[in-house]
Formats: C-alpha cells, structure tokens, sequence
C-alpha cells in the first residue's frame, strides 16, 4: 500500500515537535500539522510565558528585600502593556526558532486543522488527504469551565490571562491547582487584590498535606484572599466589573474573573470513534506503555492521553514513540517519580510520594521536616518561611519524596529528583557534605524525625 508519509503527526506541541525530529532523523519523512501555532501550550500559552509572568511578579519581593540591605530604590512602578508586549516578543523568537528546526530536520509543517478519516488517511481543513503509513496524535488539551453557570462567558480561562490589555486591579481566580494559584501569585505580585476561590478543603489536591497547608498560610500572609469550601455560581455584569454570586451565598466585585479549574484532552471531533480508537476512563486517548492506542499504528502522547500532562513527560513520550517505531528501539517511558514545580508565591518542588501516599503504601514511613526563615529575608524582615520535607521509607532507609516550599524549590528538587530515582537512603543524603549557606544544605542535615506538620500545627 503506497503512503504519502511514512510519519503524520497531529499538533505541533512539546510531544509532537519532539518526535517529528526524532522520526525524521531516523530517516522518516515527516509532515505536522498545527492548528494554531508551532510550539504549542508550553510555549505559546503555558509553561514559558507563565514563568516569565513569574518572574514579573518576584521583583516586589527582591525590592522589599533590598531596603533591609541598604537600597533605597525610587518608587517602583509597574506597567502591564510592556510586560505582555515584551513576552509576546520572546514566544514569537521561540516560535520561529521552533518552526526553523523543524524544517531544519526535514520536516513538512502544514498550518491547519487536522483529524483522522480512517486508520492511515488524515483530513486536513483545507480539504486535502494525506496518506500515512504512521499517525501520531499530539493535540494536547484546553481549558474547561466546568458546570455551566450563569455568566460563565465573563470568565477567561489562562489562555486569556496572558493577553489582558491592563492588570486588572482586582481578580477572582476559580480553582485550587496549579495553574489557579500560580495565577493569584502573579496577579498578586504585580499589585492587584486577589482572590482565590476553590470549592474543595485546601487547594493543590494531590500534594503533599504539610505543602498544601504551608503555601495556604503564605500566600494569605502576602494578601491573596483564599476561600476554600465554596465556588463560583453566577457572574454578573455590572458596568465595568463583575459581580460573583458564591454558593455560600457571598457577594463579590471583580474587574476579571479567572477560571482555572481543570483541562481536557483535546480529543473532540478528532474522528477518533469511527476509527476505532479508544478513550480511556480519564478522557484521554487510551494508549499502551508505547503509547499505542487501540488502532496499531496509531499512537497517541502528551496531554491527549491526560497520563502526567507535563511538558517534559510529553517529550519523553514523544522521543520514546519514535524510538519505538522508526529506531527499531523500544522504550517505554517511565512515569514513576516525575519531578514537578509549582511557580506560585513561594514556589513548591516535589518529587515522589506525599506522606499520605507512602503511609498507605509502605509497613513503615518516617518523615524529616525544617522549617526556618530564609537566610534573605532575615535582614529585610519579609513574612516568608521555608519548608522542606522528606518522606522515607523506615524498613529500606530509601528516600521516596521529597517536598519544598520556598525560594528555589524547583530548582532543588530538579537534582533531589536524580537521588530519589537512583533510590538514595536516607544514610546517603545523610552522608553528603552541606553546601553551607545554602537552603538546600537542610536536605543533608536534617536529623529528627518529625511530626507531619499538619500535625505539628494541630499539636
Ligand atoms: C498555564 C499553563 C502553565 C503550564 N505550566 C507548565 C509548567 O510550568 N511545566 C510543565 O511541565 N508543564 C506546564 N504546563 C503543561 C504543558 O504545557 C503541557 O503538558 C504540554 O504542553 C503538553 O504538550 P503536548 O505536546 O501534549 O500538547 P500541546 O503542547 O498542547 O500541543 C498540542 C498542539 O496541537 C495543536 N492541535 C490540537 N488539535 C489539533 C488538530 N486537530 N489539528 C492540528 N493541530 C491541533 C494545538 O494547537 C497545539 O499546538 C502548563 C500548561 C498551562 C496551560
């Protein structure tokens, strides 16, 4: 059977960009087809103009500091318009250094639509068919809104945040993840009054308790406003602001609401069902440890499978496929022990099991945990407190989680995260050498064993 392509990859996003520079390089040839713009979530609207939006944010804290130091520092203002227009700048280099390297590898892009018409035949937008012997669908996922409610279409979801013309002076951000309070953090660090409202008990569900608790308490210290136990359940329009009805039955003004209450795979209207390609039970595109779905040779990767929707999952995955079938190498990827970051305000790394997870899986689970003021923050007098916290496994003596909460936590956990996986003891962090005055030293000095600090706290 003849084929126009040996490789058609749906999405131009982390995954799909990957493993069309995998593939071509294994002497496939390679088309993609991007919807939008080349690049993806991560790069055109997630992960990197996030971080520079933190980024934005941490300076009031480093001009708080630098008073306690000696500076005095004219009256710092800050100007929303150039912040956008100078990130629009860089995501717009990104995307052309994205596209050149692509077409570098030797890879077709088409800018369209794209979806399946049967197991090796893809129907672009604009009316053209493309044959291929192999399809990979790399379409990652959106933003939801979640249930209906009255007014829901005056919310903005992130993919708007990071177009507003002004900061708006004050913010209702709906969800308790991570891209809600990253988004609090930001809006708050540049001057707006924030809100964060989350229906369940605390926000960030999933992580680790003693985090969950610590990021609460200091991000309430520095003036976001968190209301957890209810949600949004009308938005009015009142002139220029927004009125936010509360299931609680609280009243609300805000200039932007936010909603940040989950995404979903991008999985619609894809031709996915009259293919015989499967869905999983979470919405995703059910695939096996190669990431192949149902119909053999059609795979599936990154957030389109909703597994662990991060960006370097989705390149891993990504590299892993075309080592699979173009590199006549199999690799699975293993998901065990992703590191992950939240960039809120301060920042969390963790990598491993919660202590709730490892109490449940292990005979016995002991926990270290220091808690201090930061070394920086001690001459200015800022309102900031560092968590770090190991989960041990008591009958191996190995490291099974590491969690931080604090300046450089990402940073961090980035190299814990190499221990953690080459299964490091305790007795090995123990016998590392401090690297003093470092935060970081705390994770080879910590002694005790501790409470939790839910615990503690309640003690
Ligand atoms: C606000 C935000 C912040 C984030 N921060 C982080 C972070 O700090 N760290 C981290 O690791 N991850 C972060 N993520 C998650 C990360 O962006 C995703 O996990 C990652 O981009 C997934 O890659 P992907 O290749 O699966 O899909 P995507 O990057 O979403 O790419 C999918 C591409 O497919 C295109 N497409 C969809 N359907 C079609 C179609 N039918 N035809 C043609 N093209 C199509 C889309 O336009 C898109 O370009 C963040 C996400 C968001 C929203």
């Amino acid at each position: 059977m003849a084929f126009d392509v040996d490789f058609f990859v749906i999405g131009a996003g982390s995954g799909g960009v990957r493993s069309a520079r995998i593939a071509a390089g294994h002497g496939a040839k390679t088309l993609v087809a991007e919807e939008s713009r080349v690049g993806g979530t991560c790069v055109i609207r997630g992960c990197v103009p996030k971080k520079l939006l933190v980024y934005a944010s941490r300076f009031r804290a480093e001009f708080e500091d630098a008073a306690g130091y000696g500076w005095t520092l004219p009256h710092a203002s800050f100007d929303w318009p150039t912040l956008i227009a100078n990130k629009d700048q860089e995501i717009a280099r990104l995307e052309a250094a994205y596209t050149a390297t692509l077409q570098k590898t030797g890879v077709t892009i088409v800018k369209t639509r794209a979806v399946l018409a049967d197991a090796h035949t893809v129907q672009l937008a604009n009316g053209e068919r493309v044959r291929a012997a192999y399809i990979l669908i790399a379409t990652g996922g959106s933003p939801s809104y979640g249930e209906p409610i009255s007014g829901v279409e005056h919310a903005i979801s992130s993919n708007e945040a990071f177009h507003l013309r002004q900061l708006p002076p004050h913010v209702l951000v709906q969800g308790g993840g991570y891209i809600a309070v990253e988004f609090a953090g930001i809006f708050a660090g540049l001057g707006a009054q924030v809100t964060l409202v989350y229906r369940g008990e605390n926000i960030l569900r999933g992580f680790d308790d003693d985090v969950r608790s610590h990021l609460r308490m200091d991000m309430e210290k520095h003036g976001i406003r968190v209301l957890t136990g209810c949600k949004v359940a009308a938005i009015e329009q009142t002139a220029a602001r927004f009125s936010v009805h509360l299931s609680s039955g609280n009243q609300l003004s805000a200039d932007c609401v936010m909603f940040a209450v989950g995404r979903r795979p991008n999985v619609a209207g894809m031709g996915l069902e009259a293919v015989g390609v499967g869905i999983a039970k979470n919405g995703g595109i059910a695939v096996d440890e190669y990431s192949r779905t149902s119909v053999p040779n059609i795979y599936a990767i990154g957030d389109a499978t909703n597994r662990v929707n991060l960006t370097p999952v989705a390149i891993r995955e990504g590299a892993a496929f075309a080592d699979t079938v173009f590199g006549a190498r199999p690799t699975a990827v293993d998901h065990t022990n992703v590191p992950t970051a939240v960039f809120s305000d301060p920042e969390i790394g963790v990598v491993g099991l919660t202590e709730t997870q490892a109490r449940a899986r292990l005979k016995q689970t002991d926990i270290y945990r220091s808690m201090f003021k930061p070394l920086k923050a001690t001459l200015s007098g800022r309102d900031t407190t560092l968590l770090l916290k190991l989960v041990v496994d008591g009958v191996t003596d190995r490291v099974v989680g590491c969690h931080i909460v604090g300046e450089g936590a990402a940073e961090m956990v980035q190299v814990a995260a190499i221990a953690v996986k080459m299964g490091a003891t305790k007795a090995d962090f123990d016998a590392t050498m401090a690297l003093h005055p470092t935060t970081a030293e705390e994770l080879v000095t910590m002694r005790q064993k501790s409470a939790s600090y839910a615990r503690a706290a309640a003690e």
